[in-house]
């Protein structure tokens, strides 16, 4: 049960169009720690075409390399094309350990990676440790009442795709890279996927992962009706509007904006929770959150435990208030 620690520590960031996936800083954040404490170094891989302006950007970071893996069967992303192309550049880098952001792209082929070269991969990493030179891995157990020490077993290259907002991207270390191009050996007639438009669905969905504000409700706002009253706040502050399942559940908001072990994973840099008890399967979704503001009426509801401010009251007063100040600052 070792790693190599000689190495070094390769991150694959994701990227779509041209745009990054903001969670795949805090996985280069968590790969410059890591690649520190075993006394290794870090690289970045980017993958798709016409991306030698994200690896530029990359160059930019506390890296040792950037892998700028450009081939046209990459322009869109398919599982098939994405496992051959890391596969050859793995064979050629030789990382001890890949690190991946946790995002539905990597769920999707990273177990097919690591399987396809025999290794396991632990995802949905929380955090880490390395005691004698060995990597162990946090993972969340039962809604995230028990953590779970993980180890690799045998050499690398070791495969781990880390939470949102387990690691902090304000945390990344500046740097100068050189940029090495990989053009990897793809055909088409390997890749049995055919990328088509994005869902309508998907094209309209929020990205919450994203936003840097969230307002979020709970089951406090009693009725449909009310949450435009919570919409109007998140619209003074620029932010994104989410849920408990609860509010979710009953349609008064679209799935897509429930926060939690069965919602999504959330660490915006300011976290409102209005009217939400602060049950466990809310709290894993977005406890990564810089700073949480909660508002409840209950003095003892959980959420308090984890509130950086808290403010105990009625949220239909509370509310209009916020709304009042906040468009007096503008
Ligand atoms: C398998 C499983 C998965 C789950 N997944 C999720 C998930 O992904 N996300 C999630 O959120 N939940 C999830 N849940 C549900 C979770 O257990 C809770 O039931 C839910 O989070 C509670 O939502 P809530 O806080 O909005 O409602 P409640 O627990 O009912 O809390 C409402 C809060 O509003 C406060 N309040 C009421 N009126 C006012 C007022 N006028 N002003 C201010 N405060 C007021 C109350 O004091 C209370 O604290 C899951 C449950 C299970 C079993």
């Amino acid at each position: 049960m070792s790693t190599d620690t000689g190495a070094g520590v390769l991150v694959v960031m994701e990227q779509r169009g041209g745009e990054w996936n903001r969670m795949s800083f805090e996985t280069l954040a968590a790969a410059q720690q890591l690649a520190g404490e075993l006394g290794a170094t870090a690289s970045a891989a980017v993958l798709g075409q016409g991306i030698s302006g994200l690896a530029g950007e990359l160059a930019s970071k506390k890296v040792e390399k950037v892998y700028a893996v450009e081939h046209e069967l990459l322009k869109d992303y398919t599982p098939d094309a994405y496992t051959a192309a890391l596969r050859q550049l793995i064979a050629q880098a030789k990382p001890a350990v890949v690190l991946f952001p946790h995002t539905y792209q990597v769920r999707d082929f990273l177990p097919k990676l690591a399987t396809a070269l025999d290794r396991v991969a632990v995802s949905d990493v929380v955090s880490h440790r390395v005691e004698n030179g060995q990597v162990v891995l946090v993972r969340q157990l039962f809604q995230g009442k028990v953590n779970a020490d993980v180890r690799w077993a045998g050499d690398g290259p070791n495969f781990a795709s880390l939470q949102a907002g387990a690691y902090r991207a304000d945390q990344l270390a500046d740097g100068s890279a050189p940029v090495e191009n990989f053009s990897p050996q793809l055909t088409a007639a390997e890749i049995r996927t055919k990328p088509l438009d994005l869902f309508r669905e998907s094209q309209r969905a929020v990205d919450l992962g994203a936003a840097e504000i969230i307002v979020s409700v709970g089951r406090g706002i009693k009725e449909a009706d009310n949450i435009p009253l919570v919409q109007q706040l998140a619209d003074a502050l620029g932010a994104e509007l989410a849920a408990s399942r609860p509010i979710c559940d009953a349609g008064w908001l679209p799935m897509e904006r429930q926060v939690g072990s069965s919602g999504q994973t959330v660490a915006p840099k300011m976290y409102l929770a209005i009217g939400i008890s602060g049950a466990i399967q809310h709290l894993v979704g977005m406890k990564g959150s810089r700073t949480v503001v909660a508002i409840n009426k209950d003095p003892n509801a959980p959420i308090f435990e984890i509130a950086d401010y808290g403010i105990v009251g009625d949220l239909f007063q509370i509310i209009p208030e916020l709304i009042d100040a906040v468009q007096k600052t503008k």
